[in-house]
């Protein structure tokens, strides 16, 4: 974070603060607050509301009083790059972070891979009683500058049997159920890397595989030899432990609040559905298990309110600027 954008968030932090427990260091000013509509802060490093496609945005929601029960989404219109993808539109319903005094609620917004470029509106409503009052503030949605790779793969990848298809639609299936799962928060710290190796950079990438089948690379591969052991990301709940045919033998936790990570192609799984991890406890060992039969490697998925993101983008920067916020906040009180 840069030197201009710390003070305005300490200015912003003192002017809520200024209620709770006066604020010494700031002149008090004035809240640039509709009467009754809440201030919303786009932690961009400009400030302005835009998403980019396979990111994450940090936005706080700044409430005239306190914000018991805020819900809110973020439709977005999704176009896949796969083949025979339809386009849809998706709403991402938020998961929201209060504050100590309960006046601002955080949420991160995420935009999927495959987004159709636009302008789309954040919902926001006091409850979900229906004559509750709806606000919306728009978000532009851009696309991002990934690149495209060619790849050759088994034929099973790119020209499956039918008995492969209705494998991987089952995993698919199986995997949207896990991933609408909604538990508390579980992570107070900030993620690490699940290997001590480094990656290929490869998040987003445009993939065309075998020459015929396109899709888009939802994780992040990281080199690791066969055997090189996984680290959960950050604490949770192992809300899958098992076999798919394209992850092979894989690991989903849950973080809470819509936040998940996957580990896939692993040689050995060392924990079970339901289990609880700590961040960097020993979860697997990597390997070249799946359908793909690519070389040893670890990939691995973050999902936040559902969509696939970068996970480094996540981990190192969004999460990092709540953890943040969130220390300075303890420190003002
Ligand atoms: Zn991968």
């Amino acid at each position: 974070m840069n030197v201009p954008r710390r003070n305005f968030l300490g200015t912003l932090l003192c002017v809520s603060g200024a209620f709770m427990y006066g604020c010494q260091s700031e002149p008090p000013i004035q809240m640039s607050m509709r009467k009754g509509v809440p201030l919303i802060t786009n932690y961009n490093d400009s400030g302005d509301p835009f998403l980019i496609e396979g990111k994450t945005l940090l936005v706080s929601i700044t409430y005239p009083s306190r914000a018991d029960g805020l819900l809110g989404s973020l439709p977005v219109l999704i176009e896949p790059e796969s083949d025979g993808g339809q386009q849809r539109e998706e709403p991402q319903p938020l998961s929201f972070y209060p504050s100590r005094d309960g006046r601002i609620l955080r949420t991160i917004l995420s935009a999927p891979l495959d987004v159709v470029e636009g302008n789309q509106r954040l919902y926001l409503a006091k409850s979900d009683r229906p004559d509750d009052k709806l606000w919306d503030f728009p978000y532009s949605i851009r696309r991002g500058n990934y690149r495209s790779s060619l790849l050759t793969l088994d034929k099973e990848f790119s020209a499956p049997s039918r008995e492969v298809s209705e494998r991987t639609t089952r995993d698919f299936k199986n995997m949207l159920v896990v991933l609408k799962r909604l538990s508390p928060r579980q992570w107070a710290k900030p993620f690490v890397l699940p290997v001590n190796e480094g990656d290929s950079g490869n998040f987003g990438v445009k993939r065309i595989v075998n020459r015929t089948k396109r899709y888009r690379h939802g994780g992040l591969d990281f080199h690791a030899e066969k055997g090189t052991p996984i680290y959960a990301v950050n604490d949770g709940i192992v809300a899958f432990s098992g076999e798919q045919w394209v992850a092979g033998k894989s690991i989903c936790i849950d973080h809470g609040m819509s936040v998940f990570s996957k580990y896939a192609h692993l040689s050995q799984r060392r924990v079970d559905e339901g289990e609880q991890v700590k961040r960097g406890q020993i979860i697997a060992l990597s390997g070249d298990s799946g359908g793909q039969k690519a070389s040893p490697h670890l990939h691995l998925d973050i999902f936040v309110n559902g969509s696939h993101v970068d996970p480094k983008d996540f981990m190192l920067r969004t999460a990092a600027q709540l953890l943040t916020i969130e220390s300075e906040e303890s420190g003002h009180g």
